[in-house]
C-alpha cells in the first residue's frame, strides 16, 4: 500500500495557496485598477494549474491504493485459513482501519482543490471579459466599470480625476503600407508603452480600434499635462507612430459620456491642429498644452518623486 504521496502534495498545496494568499495580502484594499486585478489572476491562473496538477496526482494515489487493498485482499482470500492466517487477517483489518482516515481526508483535500479551482476559474473569466485579447490592456467594458466607480468616489469625495483619450496618428496608412499584421504589432507596441509609462495608480484600457484612455485617478488637468512627457514623447519615441490625445477631468455634474465626449472633442482638436499633440477640455473650451503648463507640470512630478524617494 502506498501512502507516501500524503505528505508530498500536501506540501505541494500550501506552497501553492501561501503563494497566492502572499500575493493577495500585498494588495491594497479593494481597488478598482483593473491592473492590479490582472496581475494579481495572473497569479491566480498559476495557482490553479498547480491545483489542478495536484488534485489529479491526489486522486491517481486514492485509486492505486484501492487497488493495491483489492489485490492484498484478493491475495488473503487465497490462503487458507490457519490460525496464524487468521491472525495475519485481522492485523490487516487493523491497518486499513487506521488508514482510512487518511484516505479520507486525500478525498477531502481532492475537493477542496476542485472548488478552489472553481473558484478561481470563475474569477478568471471574469477578467478575460474585460481583457482585450490583442493588448492583453482592459477593454471598454472594464473600463466603463473604472469610470463609473471613480465618478461614485468623485461624486461623495469630490476628489478630481482625469481621463485622456489617445488615439495614433495616421494608423489608416499603417495598416494600407505594411499589412494588418503589422498594424496589431504597432498597436501592441503602442499599448506597452503607455502602461510602462503612466503611474502604477492610473489605468490605460483599449477603448476600441487605434483609441485607448488613460484614467488618472486623484489628478486634476493641470497635473495631467504631464501625460505630454508621460506618454506622447514616450510613444514617440518606442514605436514607429505618434499620438494624440484629449483630456477633461471630471465635473460634478458629469455622467461618463459627458465626460468622453468633452476628452474626444479635445481629442478632435489635436488632430485638426496638426496631431502629436495634447488638447484639453476645461469644461468651457478646448486649449492646447501650454509649454507653461508642461514644465509646471514635470517639475510638480520631479518634485514629488524627490519627496517620495527621499
Ligand atoms: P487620424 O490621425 O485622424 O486618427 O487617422 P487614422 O488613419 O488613424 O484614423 P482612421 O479612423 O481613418 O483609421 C483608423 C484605422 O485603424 C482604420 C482601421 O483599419 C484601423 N484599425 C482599427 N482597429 C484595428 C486593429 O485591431 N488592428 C489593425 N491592424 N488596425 C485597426
Ligand atoms: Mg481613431
Ligand atoms: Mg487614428
Amino acid at each position: 500500500m502506498e501512502f507516501g504521496f500524503l505528505p508530498n502534495t500536501v506540501a505541494l498545496a500550501v506552497v501553492a495557496v501561501l503563494g497566492y494568499l502572499f500575493g493577495r495580502s500585498a494588495l491594497r484594499a479593494p481597488t478598482a485598477d483593473p491592473n492590479q486585478m490582472r496581475r494579481e489572476l495572473k497569479r491566480a491562473r498559476l495557482v490553479v494549474n498547480e491545483l489542478e496538477r495536484i488534485a489529479q496526482e491526489v486522486r491517481r494515489s486514492i485509486a492505486s491504493h484501492h487497488s493495491s487493498v483489492l489485490h492484498f485482499k484478493d491475495r488473503l482470500s487465497e490462503l487458507g485459513a490457519t490460525p496464524e492466517q487468521a491472525a495475519t487477517r485481522d492485523i490487516c483489518r487493523e491497518a486499513e482501519h487506521l488508514l482510512r482516515p487518511t484516505v479520507r481526508l486525500a478525498t477531502q483535500m481532492a475537493s477542496a482543490y476542485d472548488e478552489l479551482r472553481q473558484q478561481s476559474t470563475l474569477l478568471m473569466s471574469f477578467t478575460e471579459v474585460r481583457t482585450d485579447p490583442l493588448t492583453g490592456l482592459s477593454n471598454r467594458r472594464a473600463l466603463n466599470e473604472s469610470i463609473s466607480t471613480f465618478m461614485a468616489i468623485q461624486k461623495r469625495y469630490r476628489t478630481p480625476f482625469t481621463i485622456g483619450i489617445v488615439d495614433i496618428d495616421h494608423f489608416k496608412a499603417v495598416n494600407d503600407e505594411f499589412g494588418h499584421p503589422h498594424g496589431d504589432a504597432v498597436l501592441k507596441d503602442v499599448a506597452d508603452s503607455l502602461e510602462r509609462c503612466v503611474r502604477e495608480t492610473d489605468i490605460v484600457a483599449r477603448f476600441g480600434g487605434e483609441e485607448f484612455v488613460v484614467v488618472m485617478p486623484e489628478t486634476d488637468l493641470e497635473g495631467a499635462a504631464v501625460l505630454d512627457r508621460r506618454i506622447r514623447r514616450s510613444v514617440e519615441a518606442e514605436t514607429d507612430v505618434t499620438i494624440s490625445c484629449g483630456m477633461s477631468q471630471v465635473l460634478h455634474s458629469d455622467d461618463e459620456h459627458t465626460l468622453v465626449a468633452r476628452a474626444d472633442k479635445a481629442l478632435y482638436a489635436a488632430k485638426a491642429d496638426g496631431r502629436n499633440c495634447i488638447f484639453q477640455h476645461t469644461g468651457e473650451d478646448v486649449q492646447r498644452l501650454a509649454s507653461t503648463q508642461l514644465v509646471a507640470a514635470c517639475e510638480a512630478e520631479d518634485e514629488n518623486a524627490e519627496l517620495v524617494s527621499a
